[in-house]
């Protein structure tokens, strides 16, 4: 075994102890150049030097999501943007965004949002109704800040709609106000299609401060994770643009 071998080997076995959530603060990118090809890893976050067909299906999907807001834009700042701190969900903000003032167009209670590509609907919120005493329970937990449960953070995130799209990838928008009539658990949808409405469910302002916390919060996953979940803040921007057609 050569040293470069030795060396994977390591980081490898460094990341299955256990270490994800501590790399991602503490990341420090590493570049080997071996055989005039160079080989990125991130420390504690195996990245695989990738394979040309492993290459050929990231570049293949997704590529060109449907913005869901129409005339809406990914914003740049890291806060919506996932990977961003929080001070739940043992600190990490999963989706992208769309606020008032911050995505290129005007976002309010009722805004239509549609779907970002072909998919199915497996999950539709349709009889959903505010739960105020779990949300203030939220709010009040002392223990949030270190652990929340995906209970918990379904709670969060209020009404939504699941839509699964070719390659395993899962879209999950949240806090809506309303879904749209012909969108149920099964519904086969195509990109660009009404599917609901932004609201603030789910938000412990829907109770301390209605309206001022309206927004879509999207979700691209992919297996477990986040879709990006092993790339860094600042560069998550240009990652996020590169799945979504930005005219
Ligand atoms: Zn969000």
């Amino acid at each position: 075994m050569n040293k470069l071998k030795l060396f994977f080997l390591l980081v490898i076995i460094t990341s299955n102890a256990g270490c994800n959530f501590f790399a991602r603060d503490n990341s420090v990118t590493i570049s080997i150049e071996e055989d005039q090809k160079s080989v990125e890893t991130v420390v504690g976050i195996t990245k695989k030097p990738m394979q040309n067909d492993d290459k050929k299906n990231q570049e293949q999907y997704p590529n060109n999501f449907l913005i869901p807001i129409k005339d809406g834009c990914i914003t740049d700042r890291p806060e919506l943007l996932p990977g961003s701190p929080r001070t739940y969900r043992n600190g990490i903000h999963e989706g992208v965004d769309f606020y008032d003032g911050f995505s290129c167009t005007k976002i309010d209670f009722g805004t239509e949002i549609f779907a970002v590509d072909n998919g199915v609907v497996f999950r539709a919120d349709i009889g959903y109704i505010d739960p105020p005493d779990a949300l203030i329970e939220l709010v009040n937990d002392p223990n949030i800040k270190k652990y929340t449960s995906e209970q918990k953070l379904d709670i969060y995130r209020g009404r939504q709609i699941w839509i699964e799209h070719k390659n395993g990838v899962v879209t999950r928008y949240a806090h809506l106000s309303g879904i749209a009539e012909d969108v149920k658990l099964g519904s086969k949808v195509i990109k660009g299609q009404l599917i609901g409405f932004v609201g603030d469910s789910g938000t412990p302002e829907s109770i301390t401060a209605p309206g001022t916390e309206n927004h879509l919060h999207l979700e691209i996953r992919q297996g477990k994770d986040y879709l990006g979940s092993e790339i860094q803040i600042d560069k998550m921007h240009q990652y996020y643009l590169s799945i979504f057609d930005q005219e």
